[in-house]
């Protein structure tokens, strides 16, 4: 009966504690004897043996699919008491099961990217002695979504609920949301415009926010006058509780039916379990060796009234990322030569890092297996302090890491793709994912005359990296939620103040390949009802943060095309023409169909700015990255490109070499033998233009001595310069530069 396990609170607190802990061990003790386990034993917990799945496998198999499906369960439940469509429609939500001190032992679906960043803040807790003050009790409700402590951005609110069998604490429930607003100096739950700690919202400190199975009063006042949400905000909370209580019920149920002793024993022998098939996967399917894939986004601030001169710049953010597959099956991944951290919220503290590691690890090397913080002991990383993969600084904004985060791993598939192909796993390839953007964010009043923060979740549907054998998927999902959803139009409309005006298909948005990236898709939208409206647009432009690989081309960077003082309510009244569409920047639907102060340039990193009734915001959502060389690409997949909008007829010619007609019936057709004269003339061109590596190398290092290169890579590269012993002996061996090299900055 769960009724025998309801909370009971005893009055005032006692002078002395009762440790939470087993045999009469606090939390803090436990978690410091198992890391000394598992260091001097190099097994997780010192378990060397998984007794109890060698003995009864079926039963070791049943107790982790009760456990999982409670997960699950929960997660499927408690969605449904959200009313947020980022939580209801897209799925943004997790619950996951962790050990006293704090280990994952199982995870539901969902955003499986807090496999580890909530294990970081139950760790928190138990060394900061929570368990002293304020005390972790049967029936108490914590809540963190610093991720300093633990958490990838702000957004992701956490909720644990602690676990007790008889007196002592058997485990924690965790579930996490994704909120609407998180009440930062800039609207929305992606801000892009805190520049410090102290502007990015409500700050739950893994903070004890109810006791008794019951939410503190003063807490939910806290966070009403804190976010600009607070109906969403409440309702996410109540879903986060409900599943972690699902959760609780479904561990007690467990334990009844398996006994206490063999509950215990199962938690630490699937954490060992999972490790080691981690190493067995690494071992099937990686080649031992050092991949290096450095990946690089732009941060462009420059010109931003309202921001200080040291964060109104222009920069980029590098990730040298580097992976080292052990011939044992050991898997290392650094950063170093990292930039450094910087005035923007863009910065990753080490959770967030491990978040990303696990969102990808779990969609490539382990998609099939026991999910939980085994796969994590079974790791090394190297973050180095003070770069942007570290951010640790009390100052350091982090409510949109995932703008360092999201470019960065693009490097992490392509060192995993690379290890899978030099294993002969051809299928298992992919390039580059698409960056989840643009973001469209803003704030201010709803059609409803609320206070409002707004981020449209249909970028959880952006292109895949292109396939070893097939196009990548097209508007599929994002990096971090793989069974994301763009949402129905009519409810973004519901709780947006922006009404669509068409969506479809972008042509050409997916980066070119033998196998193309998968294409991404865009949205044209009226600003609706709202007597006060500021948005932004958050996205990658000046780069291309998304490459190729084996030949494929990166897929297109970003531009900004939104109209203020438009024609559009007299153009309906007068039945004309309005924008639903922007197929071609070069031929715009939106400029021919409607007159105002169009904002077309390349400026995709906005602070936000006013929009008004009628005006128009256009988003467009990026693709993949492509595989293999264009001029390999089948003529008939031209065709269904050119047929499905996937492609701009002009890029046929001039990227795929393809000769293209369209029919009467408004049908392409690539004649293929003319293709194939136009391939074996790109092809001669190709070996005309090119020259030998070493004048290459020559020029390129002229122009490196020389500073001509943009001067938001100089600043990048000297920040890296200054951090990095390991990098700059690297980088400075490679161009062959003196030993006190640094680039002169400003200038253009
Ligand atoms: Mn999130």
């Amino acid at each position: 009966m769960v009724s025998d396990f309801l909370p009971k609170c005893t009055g005032p607190l006692e002078a002395g504690y009762e440790p939470a802990g087993w045999d009469g061990a606090t939390l803090r003790e436990m978690l410091e004897a198992s890391e000394k386990l598992t260091e001097e034993t190099g097994c997780y917990y010192g378990v060397s043996e998984l007794a109890l799945k060698e003995t009864d496998p079926i039963r070791y198999e049943k107790i982790f699919s009760k456990l999982r499906g409670g997960l699950v369960n929960a997660r499927e439940t408690a969605m449904n008491v959200s009313a947020s469509p980022i939580v209801q429609e897209i799925g943004e939500l997790c619950f996951a099961l962790y050990t006293p001190e704090g280990d994952s032992v199982a995870l539901s679906t969902g955003i499986i990217v807090h496999v580890h960043t909530m294990s970081d803040a139950i760790k928190f807790m138990v060394r900061n002695d929570y368990e002293i003050n304020p005390r972790i009790r049967r029936g108490d409700i914590f809540s963190n979504n610093i991720p300093k402590i633990g958490d990838v951005h702000n957004a992701d609110v956490q909720t644990f609920v602690p676990i007790f069998w008889e007196d002592e604490l058997v485990g924690w429930a965790g579930g996490v949301t994704h909120v609407t607003d998180i009440g930062a100096s800039t609207p929305g739950n992606v801000p892009v415009g805190p520049i410090t700690s102290y502007e990015d919202g409500l700050d739950l400190t893994a903070n004890k926010i109810g006791e008794c199975d019951t939410v503190f009063r003063d807490h939910e006042i806290r966070c009403e006058l804190g976010v600009r949400t607070p109906m969403f905000w409440k309702l996410d909370e109540r879903c986060r509780i409900a599943g972690c209580h699902m959760v609780r019920d479904a561990v007690e149920r467990t334990i009844r039916e398996e006994g206490i002793e063999t509950y215990k024993q199962f938690i630490r022998e699937a954490i060992e379990d999972g490790r080691r098939t981690f190493i067995q996967r690494v071992k099937e399917l990686l080649i031992p060796g050092r991949y290096f894939a450095p990946t690089f986004n732009m941060l462009l601030f420059a010109g931003e009234r309202g921001l200080p001169e040291y964060a109104a710049v222009d920069t980029m953010s590098q990730a040298p990322v580097e992976m080292v597959i052990g011939p044992a099956g050991e898997f290392h991944i650094s950063f170093d030569g990292a930039n450094r951290w910087g005035y923007h919220s863009f910065n990753c503290p080490p959770s967030a890092m491990q978040g990303a590691i696990w969102v990808l690890l779990t969609q490539t090397m382990i998609p099939n297996d026991k999910v939980n913080d085994g796969a994590y002991f079974a790791t090394s990383s190297n973050f180095p302090p003070y770069t942007i993969s570290n951010a640790t600084a009390k100052e350091a904004a982090t409510g949109a890491a995932w703008g360092y985060l999201i470019p960065a791993f693009t490097g992490l598939i392509r060192n995993i793709s690379r290890g899978v192909f030099a294993r002969g796993y051809v299928e298992e390839v992919l390039s580059s994912y698409a960056m989840t953007m643009n973001a469209l964010q803003g704030g201010g009043k709803d059609q409803y005359g609320n206070d409002t923060g707004l981020l449209s979740f249909e970028l959880s549907c952006v292109g895949g990296g292109a396939r070893g054998i097939a196009d990548g998927l097209d508007y599929g999902a994002a990096m971090w939620n793989p069974e994301g959803d763009m949402g129905d139009c009519e409810v973004w409309e519901l709780i947006m103040p922006l009404l669509y005006l068409g969506r479809g298909v972008k042509p050409s948005t997916a980066g070119p390949g033998k196998y193309r990236g998968g294409s991404g898709f865009q949205s044209v939208y009226a600003i609706w009802k709202t007597v006060d409206l500021v948005m932004q647009n958050a996205g990658d432009s000046g780069c291309f943060p998304s490459p190729g690989i084996f030949g494929g081309y990166p897929s297109a960077s970003g531009y900004r095309h939104n109209v203020l003082g438009t024609d559009l309510l007299d153009r309906f009244r007068k039945h004309r023409a309005y924008p639903s569409r922007e197929d071609d920047p070069a031929d715009s639907e939106i400029t021919a169909c409607c007159d105002g102060e169009h904002l077309f340039d390349r400026r995709t990193m906005n602070y936000p700015y006013r929009m008004k009734h009628g005006d128009i915001y256009y988003s467009w959502y990026r693709g993949g990255g492509g595989l293999g060389d264009p001029l390999e690409r089948e003529p008939d997949r031209i065709e269904a490109d050119l047929d499905g909008d996937y492609l701009l007829p002009r890029y046929a010619a001039s990227v795929y070499g393809a000769v293209a007609e369209c029919d009467p019936e408004g049908f392409w057709r690539v004649d293929p033998d003319a293709t194939a004269r136009r391939r074996r003339e790109i092809r001669e061109m190709r070996a005309r233009r090119a020259v030998p590596v070493s004048e290459y190398l020559a020029s390129e290092k002229a122009r490196v001595l020389e500073g001509r290169i943009a001067k938001e890579t100089r600043r990048m590269y000297n920040e890296s310069l200054e951090l990095s012993t390991w990098w700059r002996e690297w980088f400075l061996e490679f161009w062959g530069l003196p030993d006190d090299f640094r680039f002169e900055e400003g200038g253009e």
